[in-house]
């Protein structure tokens, strides 16, 4: 058949179908009902879908019915409701949020959800939903089972649910035999479930993955997999072919999977699960549908600066489905496909060109969501195809996602069934050939296995690095540099990517051992003490050995510094902006070998480790960028006869002393900000990363910082810092690390030795003591594991991270219930293995310091959570310590461990009250669903950073500046526009330019 035919074919069936459907109109779009209604209204202005479904969204969170009111009140402000009238006429009268007026608004409001979600929720259980099914069933159709499940955070919620499933499966059997067909979600098998650790995720999916498989098989039955996020797409597939390899699963057929069209690489992964079928010979089961995740995926992948995995234009998801239907027809004898569409036009291609190819019946069904198309179900019905609905059970509240999703979905512009049923557009327009998609020349195929490795992903993608180039050759035409974007974040969904930092890891693991000279005026020097740098993961592990600077050193560095430092100042802001985006291109360069450092000096995961050299790169780009901005003189005024041109001169030589933290980031930001602005640097790395401190200045020194300018002086203990901050011939000091050292630093700094011309500056960053509040509304499925993330990510020992969470009294129980579930789910270990969340502290004096915190608050308080640690490093369990008195300094003094306090707050005042009242005010974070909350938090909560329904670490340069006031420290925000003004000094230059009445600017 030709493709005309092909074309005339499948409009003719196309147009069939519309002919069957007559005029009936979907229960969502029918204005007889609210719902109906609704969604016209939020269809014909856009600007009320953000509000109805963020109130949709928290609605089940409401127990109460005045706060029900409050945010009905606060999401639909006067004119923006798309509620009906007499709802909203209520939501005036309860202004007070108490009386029978709020009474009635609730119960109207929860009424009219309910009603609107039964018609996408079968039933809230499964007995329940028995009614719904067999109505299907004498209607002629079949059903497969969606469990809704809040998202898993612990391990005993994945046990949960794989038990319901068990159960449905045995419900099933019982009542509806013949009729076992369910739909199950991996991310709902395995709370740790990440691409960073993909083996692990599949093992530990096929683990609960198994029985469910068993149950159905027992139950003569069929399963499918749906699938998700991009990100889980491979754990899924592995998790599907590797559990059905098992002998146990031997010539099962009725196993399934689904596929996503909008993704770029659906007929690869198409192919390849056809190919597996083959060679086994089975038959696989394979559900195509377009996907559920559009804009999720959209919005993460431009976030990361990662390439988007699906198709930007609706028309290319369409013609991909076309593509797939195809190749999975044409292999019919392996495969049973299950078309996953409400779209007419998809439809009528799938009927003819299964007919083309002469499929037989028996190989093909199409499935459409339980509440939607029903007209469409019909004429399939009709025409006598078999149909099948996804048909979800649950209740409101885990259901809730699932509803936003299909509200989403109904609502969008871009859908078929709008577009049909409220838009009246065309038949001719509805039945058109999707436009086939062309790949771009040299573009890659996104989303697939080539995105994102180490090496397309981080040194040679982005357009940071596009700027480094230019910037480093004099600029494109215009001179200009590429707008700063951040670097992208590893994509560990890509195999290039976890295999590049698998071997990196034991790469560096070989090569330890190394020794490190002192560098100052580019001298090696190794007179000074070794400093012995180990790995905490096992300590016997030497990573390297660091020579020490001593006393005279310290005092030559300084000398050398002041004499390289003027030649250093005259060189052009570009051209020292230059050579830090030489540096930043050598670190994309060793990306997976700078992080595998890190996993093997400081203990950090390899998903943190990479995001600190990120951000190492970020400051190299962002201060670049920021030199040249701010080198450029100003004029000042506009006064005839006068010049006033304001410009920035470098302070001198500033002493840069680091943590070890984040070795690598906070040591290139500090230097390199001091160094672009002009000045020469000492660079003190930490004692305990100082393998690092030496890559941070290899680093720099290759990206062209000339000798002398960047000195390397390691240092062990207190003494060779101090005898430098006071030496005279330092102008300026940068230290992040601990309150007592900043604020030594601090004092040191202020006193005038002799023979000193200037008053010193200290920018010193510091602790924090950094609250989560936690509001009775709030989305728990999102702020349990935010929470765990900003806690114990690199073992608390983070400045911005979370050490106590303070919990609305409405939610505290659950709260608690289910962080300490969450704590039981994770797993200590070194963290070379990406399957441990959580490895070692840096140091033995760390361990015995935050042991002493724990015994503490078992003392004080009650250790409501703590999991085994290995006995080789030094490991301290993550825990978490609840019921501590007010006054315990736990609440109060910087732990620098994984220890999480939890308190109860009566409300929001309370929380907002008990986080203020700390010396620090760094980060701080807000879990709520309320707009008044949320507005009134971002004016009282008193933190340098704030965030708001995420976690509260990880911030970015150029988009999250950081840094905090009070005891958290003195100075401008890292990452941000002021930053680089510290390091200067502001002059203005004024010139008389008339000369015996002659001004040059005033033309007669
Ligand atoms: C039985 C069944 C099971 C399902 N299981 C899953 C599942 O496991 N996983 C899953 O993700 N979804 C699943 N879905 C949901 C499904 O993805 C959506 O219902 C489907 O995408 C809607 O497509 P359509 O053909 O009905 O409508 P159409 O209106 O033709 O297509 C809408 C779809 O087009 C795509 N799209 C929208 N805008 C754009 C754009 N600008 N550029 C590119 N593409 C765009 C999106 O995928 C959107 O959902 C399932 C659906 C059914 C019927």
């Amino acid at each position: 058949m030709g493709p005309e035919a092909a074309r005339d074919a499948a409009r003719a069936k196309g147009l069939e179908i519309f002919r069957l459907m007559g005029t009936d109109i979907p229960a969502v779009f029918d204005r007889k009902w609210w719902a109906g209604r609704m969604m016209e209204r939020v269809m014909r202005d856009p600007a009320l879908k953000v509000p109805l479904f963020r109130f949709v969204d928290v609605l089940p969170a409401l127990s109460a019915n005045r706060q029900v009111a409050r945010h009905a009140r606060q999401y639909f402000a006067a004119g923006k409701s798309p509620l009906p009238w007499f709802v909203n006429s209520l939501l005036c009268a309860a202004e007070s949020g108490v009386g029978p007026a709020a009474a009635l608004t609730a119960f109207l409001v929860r009424r009219g959800v309910a009603r609107f979600s039964k018609t996408f929720i079968a039933g809230e259980t499964p007995r329940a939903a028995l009614a719904a099914f067999q109505r299907l069933v004498d209607e002629g159709k079949t059903f497969t089972v969606d469990l809704l499940g809040e998202a898993v955070v612990s391990e005993a919620e994945a046990d949960a649910y794989r038990d319901l499933y068990l159960a449905l499966a045995g419900t099933l059997a019982r009542e509806m035999p013949g009729q076992v067909n369910v739909s199950v979600k991996v991310s709902a098998l395995y709370s740790r479930i990440g691409a960073v650790n993909r083996e692990d995720s599949v093992l530990e999916v096929r683990r609960r993955l198994a029985p469910i498989l068993a149950a159905v098989r027992g139950a003569r039955g069929a399963v499918c997999l749906d699938m998700e996020q991009y990100a889980l797409k491979d754990i899924t597939l592995d998790a599907f072919t590797q559990t059905l390899d098992d002998p146990a699963f031997e010539g099962w057929e009725r196993a399934g999977i689904a596929l996503q069209a909008y993704l770029r690489c659906a007929e690869r992964d198409l192919r390849r699960l056809i190919g597996w079928a083959k060679d086994r010979n089975r038959r696989v089961a394979i559900r195509l549908v377009k996907g559920a995740y559009w804009e999720y995926e959209t919005v993460v992948a431009r976030q990361k600066g990662w390439e988007i995995p699906v198709f930007s234009r609706k028309t290319h998801t369409d013609w991909n489905f076309e593509r797939c239907v195809e190749v999975a027809l044409e292999n019919h004898d392996h495969v049973t496909l299950a078309v996953g569409s409400h779209n007419v036009r998809s439809i009528a291609f799938a009927l003819a060109t299964a007919e083309r190819l002469g499929v037989p019946r028996e190989r093909y069904e199409f499935q459409m969501l339980f509440g939607m198309g029903d007209p469409i179900k019909r004429a399939l019905k009709q025409m006598g195809f078999a149909v099948r609905e996804y048909a979800p059970v649950g209740a409101l509240l885990p259901g809730m996602a699932y509803l936003v999703r299909r509200l989403l979905e109904n609502a969008s512009n871009e859908g078929f069934l709008q577009k049909v049923f409220l838009a009246n557009v065309s038949r001719d327009a509805l039945l058109a050939e999707p436009e086939p998609y062309v790949e771009a020349p040299g573009e890659g195929e996104a989303g697939t296995a080539e995105v994102g490795t180490a090496e397309a992903g981080t040194a040679e993608a982005g357009t940071a690095e596009a700027g480094t180039a230019e910037a480093a050759a004099g600029g494109p035409a215009a001179g200009g540099i590429a707008r700063f974007s951040n670097e992208p974040p590893a994509d560990f969904t890509v195999s290039g990517t976890r295999t590049a930092f698998r071997n990196a890891v034991a790469e560096v693991g070989k090569r330890a051992g190394q020794t490190c000279p002192a560098v100052i005026g580019g001298k090696e020097y190794r007179a000074g003490e070794p400093i012995v740098s180990v790995n905490p993961a096992r300590p016997r592990d030497v990573v390297g050995t660091v020579y020490g600077i001593t006393a005279e050193l310290a005092d030559r560095a300084v000398a050398v510094a002041r004499e390289a430092q003027n030649g250093w100042a005259q060189r052009a802001p570009e051209e020292r902006a230059a050579v830090l985006f030489r540096a930043a291109r050598i670190a994309s360069g060793r990306r997976a070998e700078l992080a595998a450092w890190q996993v093997r000096e400081t203990g950090k995961s390899w998903a943190e480790s990479d995001a600190d050299v990120a951000e190492a790169i970020d400051y190299l780009e962002y201060y670049g960028r920021e030199m040249i901005r701010l080198g450029k003189p100003v004029r000042m005024g506009d006064c005839p006869g006068e010049e006033n041109v304001y410009l920035y001169r470098p302070r001198g030589v500033g002493l840069v002393v680091a943590p070890w933290n984040f070795p690598l980031a906070i040591s290139v930001g500090m230097a390199s900000a001091a160094l672009v602005t002009g000045n020469a640097v000492l660079y003190k790395p930490s004692s305990l990363s100082p393998v690092n401190g030496w890559l941070a200045f290899s680093l720099l020194r290759e990206g062209g910082v000339p000798d002398g300018a960047l000195n390397f002086i390691p240092g062990k203990g207190d003494a060779v810092g101090d005898r430098l901050v006071g030496n005279p011939g330092v102008d300026f000091i940068l230290f992040t690390g601990s309150r007592a050292v900043g604020l030594r630093i601090v004092e040191k700094a202020g006193q005038t030795a002799p023979g000193q011309r200037v008053v010193k500056r200290a920018v010193v960053e510091m602790g924090g003591k950094n609250a989560i509040l936690v509001d009775a509304d709030a989305d728990l499925d999102q702020a349990v594991p935010a929470v765990i993330a900003s806690a114990f990510g690199y073992q608390g020992q983070k400045c911005s991270a979370c050490s106590r969470a303070i919990v609305h009294a409405d939610c505290y129980d659950r709260f608690v219930a289910r962080i300490c579930d969450a704590v039981k789910g994770l797993r200590v270990g070194p963290p070379d293995d990406p399957a441990n969340t959580i490895g070692p502290l840096i140091d033995g004096a760390a361990m015995e310091r935050v042991q002493a915190a724990i015994a503490l608050g078992r003392r004080e308080g009650r250790v409501a959570a703590d999991i085994p640690v290995p006995e080789d490093g030094f490991y301290v369990s993550p825990t978490i310590l609840t019921d501590l008195p007010a006054d315990s300094k736990l609440l109060k003094e910087e732990i620098f461990g994984p220890v999480l306090a939890v308190i109860r707050a009566r409300d929001m005042e309370e929380a907002v009250d008990l986080a203020n009242a700390s010396d620090y005010a760094l980060t701080g974070g807000l879990f709520s669903r309320s707009p008044a909350t949320i507005a009134r938090v971002r004016e009282t909560f008193a933190v340098g950073n704030l965030y708001i329904n995420r976690g509260i670490t990880g911030a970015l340069v150029g988009r999250q500046p950081f840094g905090g006031s009070r005891m958290s420290g003195v100075g401008s925000k890292a990452g941000g526009p002021d930053y680089l003004l510290q390091f200067m000094e502001p002059r203005v230059i004024t010139e008389n330019t008339m000369r015996r009445g002659f001004s040059p600017d005033v033309v007669p």
